[in-house]
């Protein structure tokens, strides 16, 4: 079956009881167990049919071999982490999530893991950042908020060259367009609360496997850690899951024409985006990813921090907010927002800027999209 029909029925089966068309949520914390003997379910923390469900449609929408939903995306990366052991380091990418970067360097740290961060866009120089502790890769592509592009394939090569597993944070391109598993990563995760929801309605995470026994360490992880999707936003999820496709199809069409308008602004100084041909990730980006180069996109007036800062306040459509990937659009700056968790050196050195505005472009009509983004910028 192709992606939108999987979307649809993968894990969505009709209720055998009583026929209902969308399945029931199960909210039971427990399950009876007669005779003593369990069935497919026990305790709801353990597993959870409606949960169940949605780890079916996810696990077939990015080819894996087994899925896990959890209460945030933050809970899901944390889940990976706790596979590693004191003395293991982690290498991950220069413009990982902030809340990424965040438990990396205060939470696993503190378990005696060390972590590195580098270029992953350059892979001749990314690789002498290994080490023979090297344990876990994370990168994201698209990047956050510069759209860097990384050769998943390439990258996945490398990490298993000295051993280590290539886990994708794979947010922002949705298996939609991207999809790591098949391009020989080894866990893909997610924040469902973005463009897997895509509603602004739940929080949500999950990993997705390319191998049976990793599954089964990291069910064992969740399952003694407890960070489970809830039945209900497990339902959310599934609900959102069925549009995906036609979602962040339109989404980043509407994306690219906003890019072309904007490079051709006099009062805009630089646009990132994937599907531009003068962005450095292009060819590979081209190569990597179907059907569109994705729904964010980030720009750099010609401004200082005030001045970008009231850009940011002064669209109607567009909100004022962190988070991404639902139908309404957002606007931020990052500097003063979703990276104010990176050291301010480290926000230098990625080019986290002063000017720098990034958007989440939704479900809106382009044209009003357009024009709010035109009379903000006045
Ligand atoms: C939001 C986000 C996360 C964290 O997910 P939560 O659901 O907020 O915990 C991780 N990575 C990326 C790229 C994100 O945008």
């Amino acid at each position: 079956m192709k992606f939108r029909t999987l979307a649809i029925h993968a894990g969505n089966k009709a209720d055998r009881e009583t026929g209902a068309v969308v399945p029931p949520i199960h909210i039971a914390s427990t399950y009876v167990q007669p005779g003593g003997k369990r069935g497919a379910f026990d305790y709801s923390r353990s597993g959870n049919p409606t949960r169940s469900n949605v780890e079916q449609t996810l696990n077939a929408l990015e080819n894996g071999k087994g899925a896990l939903a959890f209460a945030s995306g933050m809970a899901a990366t944390h889940c990976v982490t706790m596979l590693l052991e004191s003395n293991d380091h982690v290498l991950a990418g220069a413009d990982i999530y902030g809340g990424t970067y965040r438990l990396f360097h205060d939470i696993i740290s503190r378990g005696g893991v060390s972590v590195s961060l580098a270029d992953s866009t350059r892979l001749d120089t990314f690789a002498g950042h290994f080490s023979s502790r090297t344990r876990l890769v994370w990168i994201e592509s698209p990047g956050n908020p510069q759209m860097t592009i990384t050769d998943i394939r390439a990258c996945a090569e490398l990490a298993h060259d000295h051993g280590a597993l290539l886990a994708v944070d794979n947010t922002f391109a949705t298996p939609v367009l991207t999809r790591p598993l098949e391009l020989g990563a080894d866990i893909v995760m997610h924040s469902a609360t973005k463009y897997l929801g895509g509603h602004s309605d739940l929080l949500g995470g999950a990993l997705v496997v390319r191998d049976r026994e990793l599954w089964e360490q990291l069910y064992f992880t969740q399952n003694a850690t407890g960070a489970v999707l809830s039945p209900f936003d497990s339902f959310l999820l599934s609900r959102g899951l069925k549009t995906l496709e036609l979602r962040v199809r339109e989404q980043s069409n509407t994306a690219h024409r906003l890019a072309e308008w904007l490079e051709a602004d006099v009062r805009v100084a630089r646009v990132m985006y994937p599907g531009l041909p003068g962005h450095p990730g292009h060819q590979t980006a081209q190569r990597q990813m179907e059907g569109g180069m994705g729904a964010m996109l980030s720009f750099e007036i010609n401004g200082d921090f005030e001045e970008t800062k009231r850009v940011v306040y002064s669209t109607r459509l567009f909100q004022l907010a962190v988070s991404l990937g639902a139908v309404e659009s957002l606007i931020e700056q990052p500097a003063g927002m979703s990276h104010a968790s990176y050291a301010a050196e480290d926000r230098t050195k990625h080019g986290i800027t002063d000017n720098l505005i990034r958007l989440s472009v939704g479900l809106e009509d382009f044209e009003d999209l357009r024009e709010d983004l035109d009379q903000a910028l006045n």
